[in-house]
């Protein structure tokens, strides 16, 4: 197949955690993603006040730009070290609170109250935990899902999307023969079954 090896390659959680420890982070965007802001219309579609989701956020700094514009900003991230990153760099004070639904897991929030971060896996989050959502922001992160469970989080972000909602997806058109990543190589026609 055209996936060719990278099908069974798997990064786990600690491969990940390690990854911001030692400040291997490539993918983190200091400037923010063009793609966004050249997309921000069908994002928004017209609508205020919206409810956006950001799967696997990192300490993505395009957070701060749609709270910015008045909307209230959800995301999920396995790592607390990113997370705080995210609050002391972008100079928002925020609080933190057990999940109750979730063991272990926190939730980081800006005093303001228009930006809350989910430590956990994403697997954890239920549309009873964290509501629906009117737009999505995907970048590195259906991409950083392990192929094996692509399924589950594409069925998944089905559930957390409300009826008119929005779903920008950035993926990266390469050979996976001759790249290993960034990290894992998704077919067009892959997204076309998980997303109908
Ligand atoms: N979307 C961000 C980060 C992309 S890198 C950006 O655009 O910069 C992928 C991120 O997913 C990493 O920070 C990693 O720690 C996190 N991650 C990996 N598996 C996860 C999981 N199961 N649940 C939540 N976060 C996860």
């Amino acid at each position: 197949s055209d996936i060719g090896s990278q099908k069974d390659r798997v990064l786990s959680e600690e491969e990940w955690l390690k990854k911001w420890e030692m400040g291997n982070i490539g993918f983190h965007k200091e400037h923010g993603h063009p793609l966004l802001q050249k997309y921000l219309d069908v994002l928004l579609n017209g609508r205020s006040g919206l409810r956006i989701f950001f799967p696997l956020c990192g300490k993505a700094v395009e957070m701060k730009w749609l709270a910015d514009m008045g909307h209230s900003v959800v995301g999920v991230e396995i790592s607390e070290q990113a997370l705080k990153e995210f609050f002391v760099e972008q100079n928002l004070s925020y609080c933190e609170e057990p999940v109750p639904e979730i063991s272990g897991a926190k939730k980081l929030q800006s005093t303001s109250g228009n930006i809350s971060l989910y430590c956990c896996s994403i697997y954890d989050l239920s549309s009873s935990i964290v509501g629906k959502f009117d737009g999505v922001w995907d970048r590195g992160a259906l991409v950083a899902v392990n192929p094996c469970d692509r399924q589950r989080y594409g069925s998944l972000m089905i559930t957390l999307m409300e009826k008119n909602s929005s779903y920008l997806l950035v993926t990266v058109s390469y050979d996976p023969n001759k790249h290993k990543g960034p990290p894992f190589y998704v077919p067009e026609s892959e997204i076309r079954s998980l997303f109908g």
